[in-house]
């Protein structure tokens, strides 16, 4: 009876790769986000709302997004803040992105990288 029951589920002879795959697709956003600053955030997440398709969707779009959000641990003189604004060139202060010249000392500013 257990040989029959085997024959009729042949997924019994490939072994754990049957099981090892979905598993790492379950964890695939915690897997993703393993060296994100949220990623405790994301493992929640996919703990418990990844069996519903929905919440896996979520953690997995977070755990992509989530990578430009790199730390910035450049000083202000040579790394201008990513989006916001950047920092002056002669006087250091934070300048609208644009701007031709500094608010604060009337410097020139080089073009704006994008
Ligand atoms: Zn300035």
């Amino acid at each position: 009876m257990l040989r029959l029951s085997l024959w009729f589920f042949p997924f019994f002879h490939f072994g754990p790769i049957f099981w090892l795959v979905p598993l790492f697709m379950y964890f695939l956003p915690a897997f993703l986000a393993r060296n994100k600053p949220n990623f405790t955030s994301i493992l929640i997440l996919n703990i418990l709302g990844g069996w519903t398709f929905i919440g896996w969707i979520i953690a997995l779009v977070w755990a992509i997004s989530s990578d430009s959000q790199r730390p910035v641990v450049a000083t202000a003189q040579t790394a201008p803040a990513p989006g916001a604004s950047f920092y002056c060139t002669a006087c250091g202060r934070p300048c609208p992105v644009g701007a031709r010249f500094c608010s604060a000392c009337g410097a020139a500013q080089p073009a704006a990288r994008r």
